[in-house]
């Protein structure tokens, strides 16, 4: 059959593998003048890339480090030397590090009560929680922040806020108690790994056997009574046997139309982050094989990082050393598809 595929980021590409894996002739149709989506990353040089969305991978991804395996990309993955950043806390003039000892570092500023306490809530969550990333999200009654402000604001400014504000993007009280706890176990001995070369590379390599067209957005999709779908491209229309969108909810929401009612009606309702994130990677001067991820001081250091546009700017100099890099207008079709 002939399908076609939504999006080329790591849910349209894998898709779109396995749809040719069973015999389907398939055709990928991105919106923006590269694949990847948001693990697409800009190359700023031998060497050098910014990942601009997604940062990294964990041990604990069962089904992307499974799929790696599959399609021999395990050589991608590397781990890096130090993890700055995202989780670490600055508070008080100083700077305490998420990783590796940055947890602990953390708890110097709460009192022996605090620390008591949150020790046994981690036990707790340790012994409750099943083994792996499980988020039990019928069980969801609650926000985060509900589920940890019993331990105190200290705990929960000083700990918590850093862990998963940062690397989430997302305040406490917009994310569920059970994503939180789901974390909390899966970070125990998780492994964090980048990706060689950036986080697109094993969706762009994947493309390389696909047929993928870019800068082809999608503008409706018409399904058909008798089967099959019919979608609105700026070329005009195609037909095929199936569709597969791999775009955010919220493009899917708006290409679907009317037609949303029959299908999801809570789609419409996801709301993405409007939050941009650069990851700078380079070679370590003492070791060239090992990527490390540089943040550009005073950017992203700090709870909930907020990059401005002249900051996005900043961070993509920084980390080309010096020189800037017009990368604006593909984050903001990047970004323009993710909100359309
Ligand atoms: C700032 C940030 C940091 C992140 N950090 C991490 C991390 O460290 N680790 C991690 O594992 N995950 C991270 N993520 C999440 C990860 O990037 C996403 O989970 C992943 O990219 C989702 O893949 P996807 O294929 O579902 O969607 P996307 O990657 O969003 O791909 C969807 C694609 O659909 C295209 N599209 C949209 N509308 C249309 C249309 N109408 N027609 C055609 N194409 C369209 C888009 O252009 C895009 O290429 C992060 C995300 C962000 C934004």
């Amino acid at each position: 059959m002939r399908i076609a595929v939504v999006g080329s980021g790591p849910a349209g590409m894998t898709a779109a593998y396995r749809l040719h894996q069973a015999g389907h002739a398939v055709e990928v149709l991105e919106a923006c003048d590269v694949v990847g989506g948001r693990t697409h990353a800009e190359r700023l040089g031998p060497g050098h890339h910014c990942d601009t969305g997604a940062g990294w991978l964990t041990s604990f991804y069962n089904h992307t480090l499974a799929l790696f395996d599959e399609l021999g990309y395990r050589d991608l993955l590397i781990r890096p030397r130090h993890v700055r950043g995202a989780a670490d806390l600055r508070t008080g003039g100083r700077v305490y590090r998420a990783e590796p000892d940055g947890e602990r570092a953390a708890y110097q500023l709460l009192s022996p009560e605090e620390r008591r306490a949150l020790a046994a809530y981690l036990e707790r969550v340790y012994a409750e929680q099943p083994a792996g990333l499980t988020i039990d999200l019928a069980a969801d009654d609650r926000d985060a922040e509900a589920e940890v402000a019993p331990l105190g604001s200290s705990v929960v400014d000083y700990v918590f806020r850093p862990w998963f504000e940062g690397p989430f993007f997302t305040p406490l009280n917009r994310m569920s108690a059970a994503k939180l706890r789901s974390w909390l176990k899966a970070y125990v001995g998780a492994t964090f790994y980048q990706v060689a070369g950036g986080m697109d590379t094993p969706w762009l390599r994947l493309a390389e056997r696909m047929e993928v067209r870019t800068s082809a957005p999608v503008h409706a999709v018409h399904l058909r009574r008798s089967g099959g779908v019919d979608l609105e491209l700026p070329a005009g229309a195609r037909s095929y046997a199936g569709v597969v969108l791999a775009c955010p909810a919220t493009a899917a929401t708006r290409i679907l139309g009317e037609q949303i009612a029959d299908v999801l009606p809570w789609l419409g309702e996801v709301r993405y982050s409007p939050e941009v994130r650069v990851y700078a990677a380079r070679p370590a001067a003492a070791d060239a094989a090992l990527g490390i991820h540089l943040m550009p001081a005073g950017l992203a250091v700090g709870t909930g990082v907020r990059l401005r546009p002249g900051q996005h700017r900043a961070a993509q100099t920084a980390c080309r050393g010096g020189a800037p890099h017009p990368v604006g207008a593909r984050a903001r079709c990047r970004a323009g598809a993710v909100r359309a």
